[in-house]
């Protein structure tokens, strides 16, 4: 990966030499327009996307997040009971990337992280019982990619600066730690309820759904935001993603940093009681039902 405008940047997570290491490791790596391997990579992807690799890419192409969604990208399970992932389409009915030019990426500036990063993997960990995560990485090697040959060094450190994943990867940090904490808590937590998947997806990849929910009467009424804090974060796009991040990590995981109003939060959980002692009691009414069938049964034969 020269920096180079037009060199195309593969995402493909091909098999990883299972060996992990730190920002310092040298590795030798160079990719650059005339390689023989040229395109490669691209044709064949498998690309995750970060909630700021939406957002730069939805500005990139002109749409709004739920356009980009619904053309550029499809959604899967990032892991059993896990939250879910957000995938880049590729082109219809095959693998190859459909910003994928003769000249290299159409969106070379604002490529995924993915793209940026390979062939180097980010491994991002949290043990059990640990409050951060811990970084390290690991080098991709696949056949087709020849520039694993060219004789250039370069630390894994130099190489993140180079293809601007520093600033990429602190954006996407309070995500990431939304994924690991559902990871390392395991079976405890369960399989997350369908709201609050849904909750999860429109809050980190449909950034406009979630300004209008932001700006509702009903989120306002429940969350007490100073109106200078709130014009803030509804201010542009990427202040509202970290916004998202913190305000997830309060309504999944209970993390208190946004104050609510006692009142409503009070009527809230009223309603939601009342709401689950009337499925309890519908539930009786059901078992009552049935019972009566079967002894009303017994009394035919
Ligand atoms: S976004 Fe660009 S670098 Fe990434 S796979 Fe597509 S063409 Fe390649
Ligand atoms: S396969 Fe490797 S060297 Fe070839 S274009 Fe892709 S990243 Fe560059």
């Amino acid at each position: 990966m020269t920096g180079a405008a037009a060199t195309p940047m593969p995402a493909a997570a091909g098999p990883v030499v299972p060996e992990t290491f730190g920002a310092d490791r040298r590795i030798q790596f160079r990719c650059r327009k005339g390689i023989a391997c040229w395109n490669a990579c691209c044709s064949n992807i498998d690309i995750t996307l970060t909630p700021y690799d939406i957002l730069r890419l939805k500005d990139r192409l002109g749409v709004s997040s739920g356009e980009f969604l619904r053309n550029f990208a499809v959604p899967f399970e990032m892991e059993k009971d896990g939250m879910a992932g957000v995938k880049l389409k590729p082109v219809e009915g095959a693998t190859a990337c459909r910003f994928m030019t003769p000249e290299g990426c159409a969106v070379y500036e604002d490529r995924p992280t993915a793209c940026r990063y390979y062939p180097v993997a980010l491994l991002s960990m949290r043990k059990q019982g640990e409050s951060t995560e811990r970084d390290s990485y690991a080098l991709v090697k696949e056949p087709h990619c020849l520039g694993h040959l060219e004789p250039r060094p370069i630390t894994v450190g130099e190489y993140r600066r180079e293809q601007g994943l520093e600033a990429y990867d602190e954006l996407a940090r309070g995500w990431r730690q939304l994924v690991l904490k559902k990871k390392s808590a395991g079976p405890t937590l369960g399989k997350p309820s369908k709201a609050s998947l849904q909750l999860f997806f429109m809050a980190c990849y449909d950034i406009d759904r979630f300004r209008v929910f932001v700006a509702s009467e009903a989120f306002g009424s429940l969350y007490d935001i100073p109106e200078g804090e709130m014009s803030q974060v509804l201010a542009d796009d990427t202040g509202l993603m970290l916004f998202a991040f913190r305000f997830l990590r309060q309504a999944l995981f209970g993390e208190v940093t946004i104050r609510v109003h006692p009142a409503a939060a009070h009527e809230r959980i009223e309603r939601a009681r009342a709401r689950a002692a009337g499925r309890e009691r519908e539930a009786a009414e059901r078992r009552a039902a049935q019972q009566d069938d079967v002894y009303e049964g017994l009394g035919e034969e």
